[in-house]
């Protein structure tokens, strides 16, 4: 059974009256039974579980160490391209907005990637906007081919690919592929991908098994906080990564919680998350699932990301640009969104250690 026949069978309107009707009870029962199920996920992520966020950060924390150790993994993103042929309404990248687009070409990329290995990286996220023709499958083999040396784990963001072509990425070195799902509500999913191939809400959806089908190491899951309720969204994440690690077993997986940012453009967000409710929602997920790994970017500010670092999140980016060519070839191109905490990565390994926590730059290693 694939993930959509599985999320066929469930109702939005429903999954959101289900976890707005949770008790104090049922979020006891959920902080302290041994096997929790979706049921109990719902409690901790329900309006009931915010008077227990003691317990949830305290219970979380040592889940996460008991798996994770004192660690903190360090990774930066790549921007290769801005060019794009989707209209996303929240992206500064959208086919609408009239800006100058560049895609790196070889003698960029390893000037932008000379730049990011003097910070200290051994782990690269590449990211594009989705523009088939320019930024295809064989452009990725020969970022791949160009990249891999300097690197011991590269991770993609780009469009999502057919399963064959995934197959053919992965043998070059490519780790890690993120698919964010955006919002799992078919009718506003619609409302902000009015025009593209991004448009086709079931192809997304389906990437992850396409996926875990080329065998991938591992894969990120994540909607886009504020284009609609954040706890049913998050619900169906979950529904998903339960479903895909049952599937496909042998592949690892991480979770992000991006909240919309201001771009150019600007979309502001139907519903606000507050910094509560985020810490909120990365507790349940890590008392929900011991082994995922949960990711923190640029996005959130500082206070909120020193915050995080010991409740649950294992996986930190730091002296990231969004726009392509921002390390060294054209700083001053257009950033997909803006970052809110611009400290370098030495500082932000600086403080993951003074929180008494070791910034992890290597991953593993495929050869050892
Ligand atoms: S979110 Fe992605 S697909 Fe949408 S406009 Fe931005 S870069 Fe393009």
């Amino acid at each position: 059974m694939s993930f959509k026949e599985v999320f066929d069978q469930y109702s939005w309107d429903e999954v959101r009256e289900s976890i707005y009707s949770k008790t104090a009870g049922e979020v006891e029962k959920a902080l302290f039974v041994q096997k929790r199920t979706l049921e109990d996920f719902k409690a901790l992520i329900s309006p009931a579980a915010a008077a227990y966020l003691e317990p949830m950060a305290q219970l979380s924390r040592k889940l996460t160490q008991k798996r994770f150790g004192k660690t903190v993994q360090m990774y930066i993103p790549l921007y290769l391209s801005n060019e794009c042929t989707n209209i996303c309404t929240y992206c500064g990248f959208s086919l609408d907005n009239k800006v100058r687009r560049r895609t790196l070409n070889d003698k960029e990329l390893l000037e932008e990637v000379a730049v990011i290995k003097e910070l200290g990286y051994d782990h690269v996220l590449l990211v594009t906007g989705e523009a088939n023709q320019t930024v295809h499958v064989d452009y990725f083999k020969r970022v791949l081919t160009l990249i891999r040396p300097h690197f011991s784990m590269v991770s993609m963001e780009v469009q999502p690919l057919d399963t064959n072509e995934y197959q053919e990425l992965i043998p070059l070195g490519l780790n890690t592929v993120l698919v964010y799902q955006e919002t799992y509500h078919r009718e506003d999913y619609r409302k902000h991908h009015p025009k593209g191939k991004k448009s086709n809400f079931n192809y997304r959806l389906e990437t992850p098994d396409r996926l875990g089908k080329a065998g991938i190491h591992k894969m990120g899951l994540g909607v886009l906080i504020g284009l609609e309720d954040w706890r049913t969204d998050s619900f169906f994440t979950a529904l998903h990564l339960n479903y895909l690690e049952k599937t496909y077993w042998q592949t690892r997986y991480s979770l992000s919680f991006p909240r919309l940012r201001p771009f150019s453009g600007g979309l502001e967000p139907k519903v606000e998350m507050t910094d509560r409710e985020l810490v909120q929602l990365i507790c349940a997920y890590r008392i929900m699932n011991e082994e995922v790994e949960l990711s923190l970017s640029t996005r959130e500010s500082e206070k909120f990301r020193d915050h995080c670092i010991s409740l649950g999140i294992t996986s930190i980016s730091a002296g990231s640009k969004t726009n392509p060519g921002g390390y060294a070839v054209a700083p001053e191109s257009l950033e997909q969104f803006e970052i809110s905490d611009e400290r370098t990565p030495a500082q932000i390994a600086t403080l993951i250690r003074s929180k008494g926590y070791e910034p992890v730059w290597k991953d593993w290693g495929r050869f050892l």
